[in-house]
């Protein structure tokens, strides 16, 4: 397709579901090739080929990014099978939502691994290609967490303020070199995101709260990329809160 974004070359984490599944076909939609990566071969490459059948370009690229080095080498792929990178968006992430009293540390670990390092190790590649060419973009998807927080959220907006952060930092760090730095945070959006929550009696609650309101889709979340990324150079469009309008 010829879009806004014809000739760009875009990198999606956690493409395989939810946002980074939406944003990677809607950035296609815009004419931007688009590297896929997640762990589920199968829904990346069904990705893919929605992408292919619309008459774009996209490339698969599975990937553990909680592991550093993957992490890196998904940039380094994306650089060798589409031919470069100028948009980043660090979307894939886990909210393990549950009480600090008794929580499994593991939960904090695999949290804190995907959610805030592996967006800096991917952060610290892409920023090394788009330095030299003195544009690009990064999208990081935080979260109303990333603001705000309630029990049961304390290790998972500990993590979103982190993104937030490392963010403002990077920002005013890259702005120097034409870089440009979205954060993007969503309410609650329709996704298989709760399905991981460890903590029975915290699911149970999450699942019945969200059940009472019309959440938000990942469309509604892959609009809001495109909108940051479409705007002209001189735009930086920093920070992007998005809630349901049911959501209080
Ligand atoms: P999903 O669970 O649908 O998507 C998460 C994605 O992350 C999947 O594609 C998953 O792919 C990927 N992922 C998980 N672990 C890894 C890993 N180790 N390496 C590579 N990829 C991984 O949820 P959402 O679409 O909702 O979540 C996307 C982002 O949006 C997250 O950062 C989340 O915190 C944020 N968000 C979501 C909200 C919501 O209500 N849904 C609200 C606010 C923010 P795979 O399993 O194939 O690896």
């Amino acid at each position: 397709p010829i879009g806004k974004l014809s000739g760009k070359i875009a990198l999606v984490t956690g493409a395989s579901s939810g946002i980074g599944a939406a944003t990677a076909l809607a950035l296609a939609q815009e004419g931007a090739a688009v590297a896929l990566v997640a762990r589920r071969q199968d829904r990346l490459e069904q990705v893919a080929q929605t992408i292919q059948d619309a008459g774009g370009r996209a490339a698969v690229i599975v990937a553990d990014i909680a592991q550093p080095e993957q992490a890196r080498n998904a940039v380094a792929q994306t650089v060798s099978q589409l031919g470069g990178l100028d948009i980043l968006v660090n979307n894939a992430g886990l909210m393990l939502l549950g009480p600090v009293a008794g929580a499994d540390s593991d939960d904090w670990h695999r949290m804190m691994d995907l959610n805030v390092l592996a967006l800096m190790h991917l952060t610290q590649a892409a920023v090394e290609v788009m330095k030299p060419k003195q544009s690009g973009h990064i999208v990081n998807i935080s979260s109303v967490s990333g603001r705000g927080a309630s029990p049961t959220s304390a290790g998972y907006s500990a993590t979103k303020w982190a993104v937030g952060g490392f963010s403002e930092g990077l920002r005013q760090e890259v702005r120097l070199d034409r870089i440009r730095v979205t954060v993007i945070e969503p309410g609650v959006v329709a996704t298989e995101l709760t399905d991981h929550i460890t903590h029975q009696d915290t699911k149970t609650t999450y699942e019945s709260r969200i059940s009472t309101m019309v959440p938000l889709e990942a469309e509604d979340i892959a609009a809001a990329v495109v909108y940051a990324t479409t705007q002209p150079e001189r735009v930086n469009v920093n920070q992007l809160l998005i809630r349901p309008l049911d959501q209080g």
